[in-house]
């Protein structure tokens, strides 16, 4: 059973069954989010069981079977209790020490920048804060970025040219059920976010369309009106062909394009070239499925593009998110209730982690580093000469990429990520993790990096501390603490706090949640994610409040459920329409490597599998790395389903069991990335803006083991 509980907000008690802080009462359990994904499900947590809340519109009431089962996760016998030096346990002011006096040698001989800190969008955003903070004021290191880089950062880049802003969802989740017709390109919802199906049911029985593009059948494209099967890496080609037919067949809100957008005479002329019958040579997706498809769009009253890791995680997603964001604008849906453009976000706090500064050309709020204003502001409230602040640094895979390199960093601080699994062409990057110096990991089990570690910290877990999440609707969020945490585990900001101290700043980060959060807000004021107005009691109260969120004052501003409603964040307030173009995957298949290989995620699990590859049921339904074939494939390869194949790249090679599934294109596989596998294959091609690795696609061969080993 989980430990007695302990329901606070900060030092405040919370009623575990209202939304209200309650100040004179302390009660068993305790209103919270899940662990995981991105929809942040409400759920109570008492005493070991977990009940889903009704008040939260995401999940109202509902949940997957990842966040029923999260509990498990308190009493994984498997936690780490004790910190690790070279595997052997030590005490924490020993680990803190050493980690320390290390971080300074190295400092001392190499530079600020040879020691880095890489995040994850799954840190509350106190810790996605203080560690951007830390690593600038305690470190000076530029050297700084997150895996949330790996998830959604091609719709940000997009967004951010196209509204100047990006809010992942800039409408609640409940305008869904009010739209006629939806198109969602590259998005498994049905498995990955199980309780999102409920918004496109109730849409879907009020009579609106639903039209999924993604190269699998998936639950999700099972429950499509139309399923527009393209060919992995077409995703902009199909966007491009999808806006020539609305133009050529009349569905250009004309009016709306020049009221409020610009550019979309260039983008008119740039999709002239992608005639629908060039477009299905391109993606596979028959012409009248296209045209069907503009058709759903174009004709329902009220409607919306979604775009999901399928279409964003390639070489060119900045490009092909862009071209979807044109396709809306075109169809004239973004900034009108019930409609617009959406980028479904996926890891827990992918949203309020990617807005806080633990980006590598980052401020809080939003702010770009490189912005001298900015730099005054985050310098002011941090107490620091603006002069100190670093500048920006390496992306994600270029900073992982350059450890332990002569010119890279010798040092590396690691929390809330698991790249040895996570990682593209993971096997290269575990060699760079090896090459460091020092590699200092926080985390609550031994994951796969943390095993390769010098230090590890053991830490808290999600209900065993507060803070705050933003969802994927950009609705800011309450984490209240339900459980108390094992004697040895210390939550990152303490472990943050403690190594300032050793590092003569510890005056400077405090490791309580609220205060951390009193100066996020303060941090964030006047910035384009502003949470200055929003406070832990009003999010209690009001189950979260939408950002922007000025403080103005005593008159509390409301939030921005909908924040393109009268102008869209550019200067002059319309959105910038920008012409692209389609090229091929950075690795297109050949003669060695004739397939597509593409990845995602199943049912049972989340992310790098660290958490859920430990609770019981979550393994049972799924227990280990497969990869599907279509029965026309898997006979030429002389395949069943459950033989050992080896699927190579001109990375790596991996093992899984295979599984003949008509589901999939005869000249695709997929692997779901939960367990070491598919990212030793995947292809680190970088998108030239948002330097979002090409996981989606790469060339790739399959044989059954047997045969390899024969001819060996
Ligand atoms: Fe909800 Fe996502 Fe948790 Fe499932 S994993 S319960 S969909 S937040």
């Amino acid at each position: 059973m989980v430990k007695p509980p302990v329901s606070t907000i900060g030092d405040m008690p919370i009623s575990p069954h209202a939304s209200a802080p309650v100040m004179s009462q302390v009660h068993v359990g305790a209103a919270t989010h899940c662990p995981y994904c991105a929809l942040q499900c409400g759920m109570y947590v008492a005493n070991g069981e977990i009940t889903p809340r009704e008040d939260i519109p995401a999940n109202s009431g509902g949940l997957c079977q990842k966040g029923w089962t999260a509990a498990e996760l308190l009493e994984s016998p498997e936690r780490l209790t004790t910190p690790l030096l070279h595997g052997n346990p030590v005490s924490w002011d020993e680990a803190l020490d050493y980690v320390a006096a290390r971080i300074e040698a190295i400092r001392a001989e190499h530079g600020p920048d040879a020691v880095a800190v890489f995040g994850g969008g799954g840190l509350t955003n106190e810790k996605a804060y203080q560690l951007g903070k830390f690593a600038r004021v305690a470190l000076r290191t530029s050297q700084i970025d997150y895996n949330g880089r790996f998830c959604m950062s091609s719709a940000a880049a997009a967004v951010i040219r196209a509204f100047g802003m990006d809010r992942g969802l800039p409408f609640p989740i409940t305008d869904i059920a009010r739209a006629g017709a939806i198109l969602f390109a590259g998005g498994n919802v049905a498995e990955t976010m199980p309780p999102f199906v409920r918004h496109l049911t109730a849409m879907r029985s009020r009579g609106g369309k639903l039209v999924v593009a993604d190269p699998r059948v998936t639950q999700t494209a099972k429950m499509a009106d139309l399923h527009l099967q393209l060919t992995p890496g077409t995703d902009l080609a199909l966007a491009l062909g999808l806006l020539h037919i609305a133009i050529a067949d009349g569905y250009a809100d004309l009016d709306y394009l020049a009221a409020r957008t610009t550019g979309f005479e260039e983008v008119r002329t740039s999709v002239s070239v992608w005639w629908p019958e060039r477009v299905e040579r391109v993606t596979g997706v028959p012409v009248a499925h296209m045209r069907e498809a503009v058709r759903i769009l174009g004709e329902a009253e009220r409607a919306m593009v979604l775009t999901g890791r399928g279409a964003e995680q390639h070489a060119k997603g900045t490009d092909t998110v862009t071209a979807f964001v044109n396709l809306a604008l075109t169809l004239g849906l973004p900034g009108r209730e019930g409609s617009g453009y959406g980028c479904v976000t996926g890891q827990g706090n992918g949203q309020g982690g990617r807005e806080h500064g633990q980006k590598a050309d980052q401020l809080p709020g939003y702010r770009k580093i490189d912005d001298p204003a900015a730099r005054e502001h985050v310098a002011a409230v941090w107490g620091i000469d603006p002069a100190d602040l670093p500048g920006p640094g390496r992306s994600a895979y270029e900073l992982l990429d350059a450890l332990g390199t002569p010119r890279g960093p010798r040092a590396l601080l690691l929390f809330g990520s698991n790249p040895v699994v996570s990682a593209p062409r993971a096997g290269h990057v575990t060699s760079r993790l090896d090459a460091l110096d020092l590699l200092v990991v926080s985390d609550f089990v031994l994951s796969e990096t943390a095993a390769m570690a010098d230090v590890v910290l053991p830490t808290t877990q999600w209900a065993e501390e507060a803070g705050t999440m933003t969802n994927l609707e950009g609705r800011v969020l309450l984490r209240r603490q339900a459980a108390a945490p094992p004697p040895g585990a210390r939550s990152d900001l303490e472990i943050l706090r403690g190594l300032a101290e050793r590092l003569g700043c510890g005056e400077k980060f405090s490791a309580d949640p609220r205060t951390v959060f009193d100066e996020l807000r303060r941090a964030s004021a006047g910035g384009l994610a502003d949470y200055s107005g929003i406070t832990y009691e009003r999010i209690a109260a009001e189950t979260g409040v939408f950002w922007p969120c000025p403080d103005n004052g005593g008159d509390p501003h409301p939030g921005t459920p909908r924040p393109f409603l009268d102008r869209f964040a550019t200067p002059d307030g319309r959105a910038r329409m920008v012409p692209v173009d389609h090229r091929l995957p950075a690795e297109d298949v050949d003669e060695e490597f004739p397939l597509y290989l593409t990845s995602g995620r199943v049912l049972a699990h989340y992310q790098s599998g660290a958490q859920t590859r430990r609770i019981r049921p979550l393994t049972q339904a799924s227990s280990e790395v497969f990869v599907e074939l279509h029965p026309h494939l898997a006979e030429r390869l002389g395949v069943s389903s459950g033989d050992r194949v080896r699927v190579r790249s001109r990375r790596g090679a991996a093992e899984a069991v295979a599984r003949v599934t008509a589901s999939i294109r005869p000249d695709t596989v997929f692997m779901p990335f939960h367990w070491e596998g598919v990212n030793l294959l995947t292809n680190p091609a970088l998108d030239p803006m948002s330097r979002m690795p090409e996981f989606k696609v790469c060339a790739a061969a399959v044989e059954r083991c047997d045969d390899r080993e024969r001819a060996a």
